[in-house]
């Protein structure tokens, strides 16, 4: 049944990326830390969440690519490089076919975590962005952006949902909703206790 392994080990790790994905975020992006790590917390929180702000400037349309979108050549290979011994250590210790499954779980993630972040900024027409889903990741990316430690998965807020550090522009939306609703009725409190005193002789 080597199709079988592979296929859940295929859908173990893409799961498991998702909170690989919040771990990174959080902790090494939007945290400054000591060198050789520096770097990851200067590039995201300092220039690319200064460059692409969430009120105007998240989108940059036009020809010729962007900077500062993409991660840095060598962070995909380390990323993927830093699971293999796992994927193989647990191959050799089960004896059950996994390593090939749980490798493509991790490649297509980071790939599309990579395709759609890009995307989410530079928009290009694919066919992907029509799709209510990416449309949803997107504006759950440009609130991540407004709140840097909300949202803090890209590609499938699973992690976000598990932490609770998910937030939604309806979500956010109804809250001022129910704030203003609260401010109104507390204005109107006195004006209503006004009434009957002035109605008394
Ligand atoms: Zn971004
Ligand atoms: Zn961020």
């Amino acid at each position: 049944m080597t199709w079988l392994t592979e296929a859940v080990a295929f859908l173990v790790t893409f799961t498991y990326c998702s909170y690989f994905e919040w771990f990174i975020h959080r902790h090494l992006m939007h945290v400054k830390r000591p060198f050789p790590f520096h770097e990851a917390f200067k590039g995201h929180t300092l220039v690319h969440h200064q460059l692409y702000h969430w009120n105007g400037k998240f989108e940059v349309r036009g020809p010729g690519r962007p900077p500062h979108i993409t991660l840095r050549w060598y962070a995909f290979p380390i990323m993927i490089g830093l699971h293999l011994p796992f994927f193989a250590l647990f191959q050799w210790l089960t004896h059950w076919p996994t390593f090939w499954g749980a490798t493509l779980g991790c490649v297509v993630y980071f790939s599309g975590y990579e395709y759609t972040h890009y995307l989410m900024h530079v928009p290009r027409g694919h066919y992907v962005e029509r799709f209510r889903w990416f449309k949803f990741i997107k504006e759950h990316h440009r609130l991540h952006h407004k709140y840097m430690l909300r949202n803090l998965n890209v590609f499938i807020p699973l992690a976000d949902v598990c932490f609770g550090t998910l937030v939604t522009s309806e979500g956010w939306r109804s809250k001022q909703a129910k704030r203003e609703r609260t401010l109104t009725k507390r204005r109107a409190e006195p004006e209503r206790r006004k009434v009957p005193a002035q109605a008394e002789p």
